[in-house]
């Protein structure tokens, strides 16, 4: 027996298989609302214009592609928690990670470090990769009720039960904004509960910022984070600008750790961790992100075209909110996904019957959509119901 042969095949990522059946769809009039990248009016996926140039200018300037250390490009790791963190960024460690996931990966091998085994509390539903990012490196999950499906808002009072439940030095997770899949976040109230919470457990919160800019504005969708880091000793921040600058596949992000009395140990273990993982991240999407956020002209430009993302992305929500009395919460949610109130055969009903794509979860991604097609997509809604 080969060493391989004790493997078990793994599901494909049921998204990647929704891509293929989309593409075969002969439909001119599908809608697809699966995967969750960004679309445009016309449904693609643009380089930002300030991305462009500041990319054009790498390509000019750039004098030596020789390495670089384990933190990465220091001058985006600098700007980007200044932009993620404000005035906070100082007291800091910083290091450069491929995208969001990356950071995610990394500060799980962190705490795996400081305690083997450790725990992670995880809000269900979330992003499907974070529970196996946990795991895989060693750690403990724990699930815990953050949606409410009866009212498309966030289960509050499961939130301050899981934390009331949580000890010392667990791991907290927390989306920073922009919830990925429900779209619910907490308000103003309730991010100055969760802090204080938080603060008065002693639990070590991870905030998971991979939509920063797609909510309400740069500054407002980083309230929430800014204000729990603030309140503890010790955190986390896996930073993603794989969304708000447009840069997906150039796999561009960063892990901010607020490590207390332990800042030097903190930032050698990260070093070293990074090192045993991918060595360096990947250089050019951190580099051109760096040059916008140094170049005042780029960074005005880029912060325009943000906020045309995020304003075609609420207005498109709107829509649907006020199109049909069960797509009413969406209103209050925010950035680019949303859970539908549908089950699972009604999603496949109304990829058969409809020609629209989503999650079997249920999850839309609203970018998949325009105020062109919100009232088809609501006729096929309001049939795949009755
Ligand atoms: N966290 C959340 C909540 C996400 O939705 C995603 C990406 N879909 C990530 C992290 C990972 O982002 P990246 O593509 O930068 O790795």
């Amino acid at each position: 027996q080969g060493l391989f042969a004790a493997l078990t095949p793994q599901a494909p990522d049921p998204l990647l298989s929704l891509i293929a059946l989309y593409r075969e769809d002969a439909r001119p009039e599908k809608i697809d609302l699966g995967v969750g990248v960004y679309r445009d009016e016309a449904g693609h996926t643009p380089i930002m214009r300030a991305m462009k140039a500041a990319e054009r200018k790498l390509v000019d300037e750039q004098p030596t592609k020789s390495y670089l250390g384990p933190e990465g490009d220091v001058g985006f790791v600098a700007l980007s928690a200044r932009l993620a963190m404000g005035p906070q960024a100082e007291g800091l460690i910083g290091v450069q990670t491929p995208g969001g996931t990356g950071a995610l990966r990394l500060a799980a091998a962190l705490v795996q470090s400081a305690r083997p085994g450790g725990t992670v509390w995880l809000g269900a539903p979330s992003w499907p990769i974070h529970a196996p990012i946990f795991e895989s490196a060693g750690l403990k999950v724990c699930s815990y009720r953050h949606y409410d499906p009866a009212t498309g808002a966030l289960a509050f009072e499961d939130i301050l039960e899981a934390l009331g439940q949580a000890s010392a030095g667990d791991v907290f997770l927390i989306h920073g904004c922009c919830h990925n899949p429900s779209g619910a976040d907490p308000d103003a109230g309730q991010w100055a509960e969760i802090a204080r919470l938080t603060a008065e457990r002693g639990v070590v919160p991870l905030i998971d910022l991979a939509y920063q800019g797609l909510g309400e504005g740069l500054d407002e969708d980083a309230a929430g984070a800014r204000l729990v880091v603030a309140a503890v000793d010790e955190a986390l921040v896996a930073y993603s600008c794989d969304k708000n600058f447009g840069l997906y596949r150039e796999r561009t992000g960063a892990l901010f750790v607020k490590a207390a009395g332990s800042i030097d140990a903190t930032r050698s273990n990260l070093h070293a961790l990074a090192r045993y993982m991918w060595s360096m991240p990947p250089d050019h999407g951190a580099a051109a992100a760096r040059i916008i956020l140094e170049t005042p002209a780029l960074a005005a430009d880029w912060r325009m075209e943000l906020d045309t993302v995020r304003e075609r992305l609420n207005a498109v929500r709107q829509a649907l909110a006020a199109a049909h009395p069960r797509l009413a919460p969406l209103g209050g949610q925010k950035g680019m996904f949303s859970l539908l109130p549908l089950t699972p055969d009604q999603v496949i009903a109304i990829r058969k019957d409809h020609a629209v794509y989503m999650a079997g979860s249920g999850r839309i991604n609203i970018a998949g959509l325009t105020l062109e097609s919100v009232p088809r997509f609501v006729q096929a809604f309001d049939a795949v119901l009755s």
